[in-house]
């Protein structure tokens, strides 16, 4: 589909302004006790970080767009580009005490690539744009990718606007308050319908260029990820007086199915994780009534996450028989694989010092997953992650690395944008 031009004479980026833009976001809602940042949509930081990307666009005379929740859009379109637009970018927003990189070094290492693409003296022939999207984590309305699913029309703002953060504040209302207008029609344009293709760079979230020993990575696909709710229902009974052989103890039936599909994921080489759990009345001196507990799960295809999601409720369903409880589960969201375009990949990926960068797989949805489910051609390029941990403040990328992810992204770019 884009033929692999010949190399650009300069892989040159300029650390200065990298360096300069990545220490202006060093402190945007930064926790002084953990070092982690909270940079919730709609909030302060968040909206800090917004208004200084729209300033850095147009600082580098980029036309700037902004739909009505918050996604932002500045175009590079000097005239005579014409055709499908070619977009980067990625999202500003945070986990609760995420780390630094997660979403930031996608945004920083696109603006970054433009000023590098006008040192050479590029001009793109078709339009180019910096994206920032909003609540990718969804961490304040508990939906991924809320911003980017609205923009290619993923999910209609009908079904979103009733929405309400954990503060019962609604969605509209939050929109407002950081200054948005959420009568405005953005959320409803269909931006897949103007793009040709996306590229997202973003810091690898696991080991795998760490054990590789590569800067650079090319995603190939996103694995399918499932969200399920367990219901433990037991009997509430006192902790001292009730006999052990006379419970109906949830909990214990909760435990063995952690337990259980941590050892199913582990024996599949897949992803299984319980890491939010309630329980009722939740008393130290009471033998529980409920427990309610909910299953991240995410394998290698989509057959798997279902094999691997039946075996964990036959097995809890088994053991619910032993305890005297009931568990019933209820699918809360299931993603199906993401395949990225292989011709956007191969442009990505080809023609470096050493051969071309590794493709590999991730187990973590992102909004270039939610273009690749509309149709957009995309593509993914992650940068190694010394730590391997993410969504944690000790998520990290060395400088140097992130300065190939410039050069390789602007590599792309010119690609994309030059044919
Ligand atoms: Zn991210």
């Amino acid at each position: 589909m884009w033929a692999v031009a010949a190399r650009a004479c300069c892989r040159w980026t300029d650390p200065v302004t990298f360096e300069r833009m990545w220490a202006e976001l060093a402190p945007v809602g930064r926790s002084a006790r953990t070092g982690g940042y909270f940079r919730q949509p709609w909030t302060s930081p968040e909206v800090e970080l917004r208004a200084w990307f729209v300033e850095e666009a147009e600082n580098r005379d980029l036309r700037v767009e902004v739909d009505g929740v918050g996604n932002v859009l500045a175009w590079w379109s000097p005239g005579g580009s014409a055709g499908p637009a070619v977009l980067t970018g990625s999202h500003l927003d945070s986990v609760r005490n995420g780390g630094a990189y997660d979403g930031p070094l996608g945004v920083v290492s696109a603006l970054a690539a433009l000023d590098l693409l006008r040192e050479r003296g590029f001009s793109p022939t078709r339009p180019l744009g910096v994206a920032v999207f909003a609540e990718e984590e969804g961490s304040r309305f508990g939906r991924a990718c809320l911003g980017s699913r609205l923009a290619v029309g993923a999910v209609s703002w009908a079904s979103v606007r009733e929405l309400r953060d954990a503060d019962g504040v609604g969605l509209p209302d939050a929109l407002e308050a950081a200054g948005l207008d959420p009568g405005d029609t953005g959320p409803r344009d269909n931006l897949a319908a103007r793009i040709g293709c996306f590229v997202e760079l973003h810091v690898e979230q696991g080991r795998d260029l760490v054990d590789r020993g590569a800067a650079i990575g090319v995603a190939s696909e996103i694995w399918p990820h499932g969200r399920y709710r367990f219901d433990f229902t037991g009997e509430a009974n006192h902790a001292g007086t009730t006999r052990m052989e006379d419970r109906h103890d949830p909990m214990l039936t909760y435990a063995m199915t952690a337990l259980a599909a941590n050892k199913q994921a582990r024996l599949a080489g897949m992803r299984a994780t319980f890491g939010r759990v309630e329980t009722e009345p939740n008393g130290t001196n009471a033998v529980p009534s409920r427990v309610t507990a909910w299953l991240d799960a995410r394998c290698d295809s989509d057959a798997a996450l279902a094999e691997l999601v039946e075996v964990v409720t036959r097995q809890a369903t088994e053991r619910a028989g032993r305890d005297g409880t009931s568990v019933s589960v209820t699918a809360e969201s299931v993603t199906g694989a993401v395949s990225f375009d292989a011709d956007v990949a191969r442009v990505v990926a080809a023609d470096h010092e050493g051969g071309d960068w590794p493709v590999i797989a991730t187990q973590a949805g992102h909004d270039a997953g939610v273009l690749a489910a509309a149709g957009v051609p995309t593509a993914m390029l992650f940068v190694r992650n010394p730590s391997g941990v993410s969504h944690a403040p000790s998520e990290h990328a060395e400088t140097a690395d992130c300065l190939v992810g410039v050069s390789a992204l602007a590599d792309t770019l010119e690609r994309l944008a030059g044919s």
